[in-house]
């Protein structure tokens, strides 16, 4: 049930059975620019496909478009109530805007999809369970997944009423049952490309479990066209969750992927250690490498073998297997050099090949 209609940031497609956008926020304020463009540029280095900023006021034109220009990948403005902020973002370059319609009155809000219609840019239309309308809220007594729904279709149709369709639609609540039901509710209506994200998520730890489960469940039905984990942490750790999240279920096929045992009275070798270090160091490497990390021979040379690389704790050492060779027996000390080395060869084989 992937959205029916395309929308097109920068060259960057959402909906219509493209590949899914990961996305995410910088979390530095423009007044400290340099930082800014380093975390920026960070952040589309290690695979964010779309970013987005805060334009709270007049003077983030010029630091935008500075930073807009810095990088390759569309950024996003957002803006929560000034309609001239919205246009002076896209004025200064903005490859998207977020806006909540419902706060804008009608004149003004024509002026915006005047403006993003001679420009081309997209809108994301963003709900909020934390910001329903007052007469939704009275409705269904509470915030609930229809009042959700309800309230995106509402704002959708304010934008729709100037002709404006090229927009995607985000209705994000920190309850997860409840950001699952809207979504569903929505999506059997709706053509637009569906912008998934857990609000308000929290720290790495629960953020991923909560994100995991509220994207998870909603791709697995075929909903959603880009997605974003919103964390409480370096923005970084949204972008390595989301590329996780994507590549369980199959919808991406970049980076070195983990398989790693949770260890036992079998290991000889510090592989919890191995494991974590090879996911943190090889994330600059782009290419679907698979690589095993196992305690120990006995039921790990099956997993390192159906890996493109493994290797396996043995009396104190690693054995490396590539595919079903055993190449060599390695000290812990010399064993991640070396793993890379084969990574990265693998990683180049595989990049000739597409
Ligand atoms: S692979 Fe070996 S060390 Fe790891 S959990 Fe299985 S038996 Fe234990």
């Amino acid at each position: 049930m992937a959205s029916k209609r395309q929308i097109i940031a920068r060259g960057v497609p959402m909906g219509g059975g493209a590949q899914i956008p990961i996305q995410s926020m910088c979390s530095i304020p423009f007044s400290r620019f340099e930082d800014l463009k380093n975390q920026a540029l960070a952040l589309e280095k290690a695979g964010c496909d779309i970013l987005r900023v805060s334009f709270p006021d007049e003077q983030s034109a010029e630091p935008f478009r500075a930073l807009r220009n810095a990088l390759s990948i569309p950024l996003v403005a957002d803006i929560h109530y000034d309609w001239r902020l919205a246009l002076l973002a896209m004025e200064s370059g903005a490859d998207k805007i977020r806006i909540n319609p419902g706060n804008t009155d009608k004149t003004n809000l024509k002026k915006i999809t005047d403006e993003a219609k001679a420009r081309r840019i997209p809108i994301r239309v963003g709900v909020n369970a934390g910001s329903l309308e007052k007469d939704l809220l009275a409705k269904y007594g509470r915030p609930t997944a229809q009042a959700l729904a309800e309230s995106a279709q509402r704002n959708v149709e304010l934008l729709e009423q100037f002709d404006f369709y090229d927009m995607a639609v985000s209705m994000k609540a920190s309850h997860v049952p409840m950001m699952v039901e809207a979504y569903r509710i929505f999506a059997q209506n709706s053509p637009y490309p569906l912008h998934l994200g857990v609000t308000e998520a929290g720290t790495v730890r629960s953020g991923t479990v909560k994100s995991s489960i509220g994207i998870g469940a909603l791709l697995l039905d075929g909903i959603g066209d880009t997605v974003r984990v919103s964390l409480t942490a370096d923005p970084l750790e949204e972008v390595e969750t989301a590329k996780i999240l994507l590549r369980s279920l199959g919808l991406y096929d970049q980076g070195v992927e983990v398989i790693s045992c949770p260890t036992c009275g079998r290991t000889t070798v510090n592989s919890i250690e191995l494991a974590n270090t090879v996911e943190r160091e090889f994330r600059d490497i782009r290419a679907h490498v698979k690589v095993a990390v196992m305690g120990c021979v006995v039921n790990g040379s099956g997993e390192a073998k159906q890996a493109d690389v493994g290797v396996t704790g043995a009396n104190g050492e690693y054995v490396l297997f590539r595919g079903d060779k055993i190449i060599r027996h390695i000290s812990p000390d010399k064993i991640l050099p070396l793993l890379r080395a084969e990574v990265e060869d693998i990683a180049k084989e595989k990049t000739q090949k597409s």
